[in-house]
């Protein structure tokens, strides 16, 4: 059984969350911000923290990531097709930050399409879905969807940064309306939805071409 905590971290309002199994062993997705309190919910609640994720790499979603890790020991898991993004300010929009740095953590894996990554009794599949930025990527863990900034309630996410692409995110929100079955969708911004929420009233995921972003 997959639990979730959601944090909004940072000035952006990035969602982190901490997905946990019954045994409390944990994943922590986006750690954008706001450290802190973010290794504080992790000692008060005892978390056994394995990963820590990345939905894609945007500054906003990945500057707490170095504190978490070196306060956790957890292993570093970023989408193949944004690794270049994490040594590279433009496509990071790290320049936002005002920290025109690299991030210097190096990654332990890169995931892939259909992955799959094991965390104590967590299994989460890995589903590219490409778009907002190259490598930007949906976790599937029981029946929650981790829908970073591709998929938000009401919403998907621009395509007007270095490396969007508008025709790749319709793309990408098309493979998510014909997932079967329902889930829990937990987005990088904004309060959580339901699949087939967004599936009935999302213009961006129905098919009559209505809130098209061209
Ligand atoms: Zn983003």
């Amino acid at each position: 059984m997959a639990n979730y905590i959601c944090m909004p971290v940072g000035r952006m309002g990035v969602n982190c969350y901490i997905v946990y199994d019954d045994d409390r062993q944990a994943v922590v997705v986006d750690p954008g911000s706001d450290s802190e309190r973010i290794i504080n919910a992790i000692k008060k609640y005892n978390f056994k923290v394995i990963y820590v994720m990345l939905t894609h790499v945007h500054f906003d979603h990945i500057l707490a990531a170095g504190d978490v890790i070196a306060g956790t020991g957890a292993k570093f898991l970023v989408p193949k097709d944004d690794e270049a993004a994490l040594y590279d300010p433009d496509r990071s929009l790290m320049y936002f930050a005002g920290q025109n740095t690299e991030l210097n953590i190096k990654p332990d894996r890169l995931l892939s399409d259909e992955d799959t990554v094991k965390a104590g009794k967590l299994e989460i599949r890995v589903v590219h879905t490409p778009g907002h930025t190259p490598g930007s990527s949906c976790y599937i863990c029981g029946n929650l969807l981790i829908s970073g900034d591709t998929l938000f309630a009401g919403s998907i996410g621009r395509t007007d940064f270095p490396g969007g692409d508008s025709a790749a995110i319709m793309c990408s929100l098309n493979r998510l309306s014909e997932l079967e079955g329902d889930y829990t969708v937990l987005p990088g911004h904004g309060p959580s939805t339901t699949l087939a929420e967004e599936k009935r009233g999302n213009p961006y995921m129905n098919s009559s071409g209505y809130g098209f972003d061209y």
